[in-house]
Formats: structure tokens, sequence, C-alpha cells
């Protein structure tokens, strides 16, 4: 068996001895006799896995008692209208940055339940940059502020955590949740869809402040109702239990590791080393700005785009896959998520100089 250094954004990669102990307890999970995904979501087998999994992600987020934790489906596209349709009922506006392409999307769903308010937006420079703190006015009687932490595709991330006084703060963490410490106590809602730094996709995590589930607006279907979720402990109807006992075991191994400083310095130094690969370099680039620069993803052009095709067939010779931007930027980009073992990187870095060597 070999495996390779998997550079995708999402679905990506997951750690090595989570996929191993799955394997291990997948014909018969602690002597059950059946499969996590062949049990009832309500017996007692699943019940102890679906609390292991909330307690340990309380514990390695550090997360107040007063916040609701919630299993879901539908991915983070899902939360753009979920959100307006529970946070806007009685105030009808709210704050939007556009720092990029999801933040666009969540912007347009929006759009259809409230009245946005974008404070903030990229556009003109290309979205290679996040706001300067304090560089925009948020309406203090706005429903909720929205932001995208980390923009997946263009590989711009905040340095900062925004100041909304009292409104709520909304956050999709989907490309940065677990890559270190945050304070939870800053946020109305953090919401993300699993499949980049939790576990396998189908599951889609919302961590929501108590005082913000409400009822929803009229129309709002029942599955998308925070109450409703609230109220069945994410038990309304079958939860996704597969992705949930996955995630549970990734949120396992978060801990052993030493939580989420320990995640911290290695992705600070991961991102770090990667960056002063490219900036060191004449052949690679990012556009980004320097503060801004996501610790997940690493976007980066070649000099010569004509070598793009060149340059991801040899490196996925050399077992370093899906390293193609996205299709909307082109350019490579690196997606270095928390499974991503720092001796991939070294890989990849090795590899990018040997390749500017051999072509530049
Ligand atoms: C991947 C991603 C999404 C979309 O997630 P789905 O689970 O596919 O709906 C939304 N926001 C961000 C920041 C993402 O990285």
């Amino acid at each position: 068996m070999s495996r390779l250094y998997n550079f995708s954004a999402g679905p990506a990669i997951l750690p090595e001895q989570v996929l191993v102990k799955a394997r291990e307890e997948m014909l018969d999970w602690q002597g059950s006799g059946m499969s996590v995904m062949e049990m009832s979501h309500r017996g007692k087998e699943f019940m102890s896995i679906a609390a292991k999994a909330e307690s340990d992600l309380r514990q390695l987020m550090a997360i107040p008692d007063n916040y609701k934790v919630l299993f879901l489906q539908g991915g983070a596209s899902s939360q753009f209208a979920m959100i307006p349709m529970n946070l806007a009922v009685s105030k009808k506006q709210a704050d939007y940055f556009n720092t990029g392409a999801w933040s666009k999307k969540a912007i347009a769903e929006a759009k259809r339940y409230c009245d946005v308010n974008v404070v903030w937006s990229g556009d003109s420079g290309n979205f290679s940059a996040t706001p300067e703190e304090g560089d925009y006015q948020l309406n203090p009687d706005g429903a909720y502020v929205h932001y995208t932490p980390n923009e997946t595709i263009g590989g711009v991330e905040f340095p900062y955590i925004p100041d909304c006084g009292n409104v709520p703060l909304v956050a999709d963490m989907s490309s940065t949740i677990l890559s270190r410490p945050i304070d939870v106590s800053r946020f109305g809602l953090i919401y993300a869809g699993a499949q980049k730094n939790i576990g396998p996709a189908g599951l889609t995590l919302v961590i929501i402040r108590e005082d913000l589930i409400s009822d929803a607006m009229d129309f709002t279907p029942s599955m998308f109702k925070y109450a409703i979720h609230a109220e069945n402990d994410s038990m309304y109807n079958t939860p996704p239990t597969y992705a949930m006992y996955l995630a549970g075991l990734v949120f396992d191994s978060l801990l052993q590791q030493g939580g989420l400083q320990a995640m911290a310095d290695i992705n600070l130094r991961k991102a770090s080393k990667l960056y002063a690969a490219i900036d060191g370099s004449s052949f690679y680039a990012n556009p980004v700005e320097i503060k801004s620069r996501s610790w997940m993803n690493v976007p980066f052009t070649l000099a010569d785009a004509e070598l793009d095709k060149v340059f991801l067939q040899q490196a996925a010779a050399a077992g370093l896959v899906t390293l193609k931007g996205h299709r909307s930027v082109g350019g490579m980009r690196a997606s270095i998520y928390n499974a991503m073992p720092e001796q991939g990187v070294d890989a990849l870095i090795d590899f990018m100089q040997a390749f500017e060597s051999q072509h530049a």
C-alpha cells in the first residue's frame, strides 16, 4: 500500500491513524457485532459515539456551555440560507464581508432572505487581501455580521477576528476550523463543512450561541431550523452517523497530539516554510498580501503557465497530487490541513526547487 501526499482542498486528506482505526473497527465496532454504518442512531452504541465526539470537540475548542453543537447535513452551502432564515427574523438587515468566492456565494444566497449590506469588498484588489481593522462600518442594529475567516480558493485569511460589538458574528470556518485555538465566545455562530479539516463529506458542524436559537422565518423548512435540531440534539432525523464517527476519531487524535495549540505550531511552521520557498524563488509567486495569507490553502503560480501541466505530471509522479488550482484561479494550490504531515510539505518544497532548477 502506498499513500500519496494529497493536497486537495476538499474532500481532503485524513489522518492516517484515523483511517487505520476505522478499518480496524469497520466490521465490528468494539464488540457490537456490527459496523457503525449499520447502527441505529438512537441505539446506546451510537449515542455513546456521538456524545464522545461532541465532548471531545468541546474540549478541543474550549466551547463555552452556552453554545450548542449541532451535527447537520447539507454542507456549508446550506448554512448560507439557514443563517438568514434563522437569524434575520426580526432584524432584516445583515452585514457581510466579501473576501472572495465563498463570501460571494454566502452573500448571493442571503440576499434571497434578507437585506445584505456588503461592508467591505476585496473586488478592486482582485481578492488578494483582507480589510484593515476598522476599515469598514458595521451596522450596530444589524441582525448579524458574516465573514469567511479563510477563503479556501483565494488562500486569503483574516489575521484577526472582527470586532462587532453586540452584533453576533457569524463565521464560515469550513477550511480553517481546528487549525489553531480560537476564542469561541467572540462568535455568535460558527459553521463548517467537515470535508476540509474535520472528517469526510456529509457532515456540517454548527456551533451556535444558545440565545440565538429561536423562531425562524415562517416558511423555513423544519430541517432548516436550528431550534428543531437543537431541541432534538441533532437527532431530529437520521444524522450522518458514519461521518460523525470519523469526525470523532479525528477529534480524539487531535487531543492525543496535544490539542489545537500543538496543531497551530505545526501548521504555522508548515505554512511559513512553503511561503518562504515561494517568496525565495523568482519562479513561483503567491498573490496574497503577506499578513492575509492562509495557513491552510496556499495558491501559487509558475513563472510560465505553459509549464503548469508538466509541473502537475511530474509532481504526481513524485507522489504529490491534487495540486491544480481552482478552475476560477488557475495555477496551483496546495492545501495543507492538519492531516497533511510536515514531511508532505517538505517533499513539496523539495520537488518545487528541483522543478525550478530544471525549468527556470
Ligand atoms: C468548501 C467550502 C464551502 C462549501 O462547502 P460545502 O460543504 O460543499 O457546501 C463553503 N465555504 C468554504 C469556506 C469552503 O471552503
